[in-house]
């Protein structure tokens, strides 16, 4: 007999299409008006000094305020939206109130009374997600009576997909989100992002599919408009659903393999009743991975351009967040700087698990997890350690110097900017309407 239900919906209108996918699973039912509801959004970036490719990447202010009006519309008045954005600078307030302000938050918070809270400005909890796994989770969101979850219908090169369960770790602090990239094999980041719904309030969960993306979670990815939008109670149901939607199997994921396992349950949707449409008429295609060439040891485009002298090997799962947002920036440097003489026998290594290999002239070590890992490595001759956790763009541009990288100044000045580049794919295509990131 089916257990969990989930709706799968056309995006047609504003408000209608979101309320007949919740309507369809009784997405509200018995919830007390006076509940304490916390809305959690993807807003997985911003960039205060430049437009940048919003689809895909970004739940749209669309699905969040047809949620918000048709909770305040049912007699629910205690409402926050809560979100951490990762910037570089820790101490960085700024980005966040500009993201908010964009994306009309603080619009609602006036019309409709909401809250709405920079988590990394708030207090969190330190919680047991497991015996072995506690973390520091928002305590606005964990004191809440029903968490609305909004993740975005993307893929996502590490997790294969990120959805309702990957969206909620967006509320953990900085050093838990470190630690989820753990290097253990067992308790890996699959593992622990498994464990992320564990303590949270009852859930309903609404995969905004307005937009999906390819080769996510960031812009670097390639955005469809899909118009689907997908709802339900359980959090898992909702991503097994949400990853056929991507024409990926759910159990070639493996968080959401883990995940059934812990619940007993299968990652095939036997257990699931699906209303509204069908899975097999929206399904689309979604690459997930990053094609790099044999051996993983350089980018595929990059060994088709003939870059030669330069092992960059394909990150790893350890490898956070933090020190992803730099991987772009050394990538595009290697690219920058080669005039089709060979670098000089160099490896990049990253994450917390990769080792040096022998006979390299240089060996560059990113981040503090790196330098603590492999700084007396016998097979290094030249060490250029990048430390910092995460190293700065100075510690960057330095060790980039040494190894013999050398970009012209124009590129490091016009960093903030380079998300602009992004826009270029998105020219003259209508469908991709800005709108849909404002109220
Ligand atoms: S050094 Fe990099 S990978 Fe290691 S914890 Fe720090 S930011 Fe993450």
């Amino acid at each position: 007999m089916s257990k969990y239900h989930v709706s799968i919906v056309e995006y047609k209108e504003p408000y209608e299409s979101v309320k007949k996918a919740i309507d369809l699973i009784d997405g509200l039912k018995d919830i007390p008006n006076d509940s304490k509801i916390f809305i959690k959004p993807n807003v997985v970036y911003w960039n205060r000094h430049c437009d940048f490719p919003k689809w895909g990447m970004i739940t749209t202010s669309r699905v969040v305020e047809d949620v918000v009006r048709i909770l305040y519309e049912s007699g629910f008045s205690d409402i926050t939206i809560g979100e951490g954005i990762i910037t570089e600078d820790k101490d960085d307030k700024e980005t966040a109130k500009q993201a908010f302000e964009y994306l009309g938050y603080y619009d609602l918070q006036e019309k409709y009374g909401i809250k709405v809270y920079n988590t990394f400005e708030r207090p969190f909890d330190r919680i047991n997600l497991t015996d072995n796994l506690s973390v520091k989770m928002n305590t606005d969101m964990l004191n809440s009576d029903f968490l609305i979850d909004l993740p975005v219908l993307k893929t996502h090169a590490q997790c294969v997909v990120s959805l309702g369960l990957k969206n909620i770790k967006g509320l953990i602090n900085i050093p838990s989100r470190k630690k989820f990239h753990s290097a253990d094999p067992e308790q890996n980041l699959h593992y622990n992002v498994a464990q992320l719904a564990n303590k949270i309030p009852p859930t309903l969960v609404i995969i905004d599919g307005i937009y999906t993306l390819e080769r996510g979670p960031a812009m670097d990815g390639k955005a469809h408009r899909s118009n689907i939008l997908v709802a339900s109670r359980d959090i898992l149901s909702a991503d097994l659903v949400g990853a056929n939607l991507l024409d990926i199997d759910p159990s070639a994921v493996p968080h959401l393999v883990q995940a059934a396992k812990d619940r007993n349950r299968t990652t095939d949707l036997s257990e699931i009743e699906i209303k509204g449409e069908k899975i097999e008429v929206l399904a689309k295609p979604h690459e997930w991975d990053y094609v790099y060439k044999e051996n993983d040891t350089l980018p595929l485009p990059y060994a088709k351009a003939g870059i030669e002298g330069i092992k960059y090997h394909k990150y790893d799962e350890s490898m956070c967040t933090f020190c992803s947002m730099l991987n772009g920036i050394i990538l595009t440097a290697i690219k920058t700087a080669y005039k089709g003489e060979a670098y000089d026998n160099i490896e990049v290594l990253t994450g917390k698990e990769m080792e040096p290999t022998e006979g390299m002239n240089k060996t560059i070590l990113l981040g503090q997890c790196q330098y603590t890992k492999n700084k007396d490595h016998p097979n290094i001759n030249e060490l250029i350690a990048i430390k910092g956790c995460p190293p700065s763009l100075d510690e960057l541009k330095e060790g980039l110097k040494m190894a013999g990288i050398r970009v012209p100044s124009y590129f490091y000045k016009n960093i903030d900017k380079a998300p602009l580049l992004f826009m270029q794919k998105y020219k003259g295509k209508p469908e991709f309407e800005e709108a849909f990131f404002q109220i």
